[in-house]
């Protein structure tokens, strides 16, 4: 959460750290702030709201210059307003900062530093790092050869607590920047005499496909030619430059509204990207480059953990059915943010199985952190590239979705669950799946790209039923077996980008308590495939519809209904069990979207969310 964009070089900062900050804007956006330098004074502007109001403000003032910094925040430590807005600067006006992540100790280092004369105008925990930094600067000598500024920096996080992606401006270097991180991002990118700086190389699209990774505990200085990385402990760092695809047009938006709307219908490519070159030659099985285990070595696994946060959360429910079903292997699922601090007990034969879209979700990063920790093999499903998480784990499996832009997981989700469907294949393999199973299930997964499409086609039945239902104020999503995840993810869409609330049971759980919600006010959706358990679904069905609640109904083609059973229905194809829970997503996510739409919200930055959840 909280998206930084940082320029030095030969051209004029105000563009790129603009263009950068809109860009980083999924990653908060309650207020927005840059400071310019070029040798005297800094040139701050700061406003509450979105980036275009701080932008109208740069431009009003003409506020430019050949440095800068840039902010766009997420509120948690104190209220949204201008004065809590970063870039927050010291009381002697040498330095200001823009920071992604939390203080943990700023109180005490507030105390402290009030008694030394420094004074805050701030609520926020950042403004202490700018007072600490300011406090090393004024104790540290004037030396020969030796940059009091980087000096300081590093000085004053050593006293730090918290996580921190941080870069920071000095009055008295006019030309020079210093970064440094732990726990949130911060990624440099090289240009031709000019470096940018950004919580995400999405800021520098079109710019530097050559960045730096920082590290946790390291910090950087540079200028417009050279940069230098040290740790915390002024240990010095040999920094490895590597090249991403960091494409512009990955950004724009098309003749789309929002960028879920966009994310929705590139779902057949994201799919087909997810598969491409992972089947064997036969055919009959997945492989996967980057897992780094032998098939042997897999064999021992007895039991798999998978940890997310979120949507992610649910694409590992996804896994469980899949690799439960296909693989027999047990797997348990744990949110993330639980896990890290619940000391589980784990067999010595688990495999523990992380998923992040942003590859930098915090809790997530921290149980997987808490798995090696204690000798276990983690594994990370994520669609960054070079993300902390990928860089942290034995091995994993990129998705190639593409940048995920809406807050509101959608491309990104189906990709997980569809990787969770190859896992689930590879594993069986190797374990009791014959090749003919294997041969079916590789060419049911080729057909998806296709049976999504179909899905996607029916948007304007789809956009006509979320018109009838875009008022109501309450919903169900209930679905059985592979179909509960997708129950959970539907009440989660359309929670977090229509403010509708809603819940996601196991169909037959609805008895044991939702039902007390059903009435005409609250709809409810079902996810009905066939199979063994749809005469059971029914009847669930039957049971609120005994109770003057509406349904909607997402079925597979062959499901057939009673007449005047269901209120709506949004057939799928029928496919292979593997494939439901995606197809039956895709109308899900519509729904959601257009109800949201019809309501007039603000669908790619819902309120109070942000997505690369960086803060605990
Ligand atoms: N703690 C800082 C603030 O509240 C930064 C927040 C963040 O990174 O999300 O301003």
């Amino acid at each position: 959460m909280c998206g930084i964009v940082g320029y030095v070089g030969k051209s004029q900062a105000r563009d790129f750290l603009l263009e950068g900050l809109k860009r980083l804007e999924y990653r908060g956006y309650d207020s927005a702030g840059v400071a310019f330098f070029n040798r005297e004074a800094f040139k701050i502007a700061r406003k509450t709201g979105r980036v275009a109001n701080l932008a109208a403000s740069v431009h009003a003032n003409d506020l430019d210059g050949s440095m800068g910094i840039s902010h766009t925040r997420w509120a948690t430590h104190g209220d949204v307003t201008e004065d809590n807005a970063h870039p927050q600067t010291s009381s002697d006006g040498l330095f200001t900062l823009v920071h992604n992540g939390v203080i943990e100790n700023f109180s005490q280092i507030k105390n402290f530093l009030e008694e030394q004369g420094y004074t805050f105008s701030s609520q926020t925990d950042t403004e202490s790092l700018a007072n600490l930094i300011a406090y090393h600067y004024a104790k540290e000598p004037e030396q020969n050869g030796k940059n009091r500024f980087f000096v300081s920096v590093r000085k004053a996080l050593l006293h730090v607590h918290g996580t921190y992606g941080i870069v920071v401006m000095c009055r008295d270097y006019p030309g020079e920047l210093v970064g440094a991180r732990n726990g949130s991002p911060l990624i440099v990118g090289i240009g031709d005499g000019e470096f940018y700086v950004a919580s995400d190389a999405s800021a520098f699209a079109g710019k530097s496909q050559n960045v730096v990774y920082l590290n946790d505990g390291e910090v950087i200085h540079f200028d417009s030619k050279n940069f230098n990385i040290k740790t915390i402990a002024d240990e010095a760092v040999e920094a490895v430059v590597q090249k991403i695809e960091n494409r512009l047009e990955d950004y724009d938006l098309g003749d789309f509204r929002h960028y879920m709307e966009k994310e929705i219908f590139e779902q057949p490519n994201a799919l087909q990207n997810a598969m491409r070159g992972r089947f064997s030659d036969d055919n009959s099985t997945a492989k996967f480059g980057g897992l780094n285990i032998e098939p042997h070595e897999l064999r021992q696994i007895d039991r798999i953990l998978f940890c997310a946060c979120g949507t992610a959360w649910h694409a590992c429910l996804v896994a469980e059915y899949m690799i439960e079903k296909y693989a027999r292997i047990p797997v348990e699922v744990e949110y993330a943010s639980e896990f890290r601090y619940r000391n589980a007990p784990l067999d010595k034969n688990t495999l523990v199985v992380v998923i992040s879209q942003s590859g930098e979700t915090i809790d997530t990063l921290a149980a997987l952190k808490e798995a090696k920790r204690k000798g276990y093999r983690v594994f990370a499903i994520t669609n960054a590239v070079g993300s902390t998480i990928a860089r942290e784990v034995h091995g994993g499996v990129y998705q190639h979705a593409g940048p995920e832009i809406g807050v509101a997981s959608t491309k990104a989700f189906t990709s997980q669950a569809l990787i969770a469907a190859m896992l689930a294949l590879y594993l069986g393999r190797i374990r009791d799946m014959s090749y003919s199973e294997g041969a079916k299930f590789v060419t049911a997964l080729k057909t998806l790209p296709e049976l999504v499409n179909n899905v996607l086609n029916q948007s304007d039945q789809i956009l006509a039923i979320a018109k009838k239902y875009a008022q109501y104020e309450d919903f169900l999503f209930l679905g059985r077996q592979n179909m509960f995840p997708i129950a959970l993810e539907g009440a989660l869409k359309l929670k977090e980008i229509s403010y509708i609330h809603a819940e996601g049971y196991p169909a037959a759980e609805m008895k044991h308590g939702p039902i007390a919600l059903i009435s005409e006010k609250c709809p409810s959706l079902f996810l009905a495939t066939g199979g063994e358990i749809f005469s059971k679904t029914l009847a669930n069905i039957q049971e609120v519809k005994a109770r003057k609640g509406k349904v909607i109904v997402i079925a597979t083609d062959s499901c057939e209904f009673p007449e005047d059973l269901v209120d709506d229905l949004i057939r799928v194809p029928d496919c292979h069990d593997a494939l439901q829970p995606i197809l039956a997503c895709i109308p899900v996510q519509l729904l959601s979207y257009y109800i949201a739409v019809e309501r007039g919200c603000d669908v790619d930055k819902p309120r109070n969310l942000a997505k690369s959840v960086t803060v605990e």
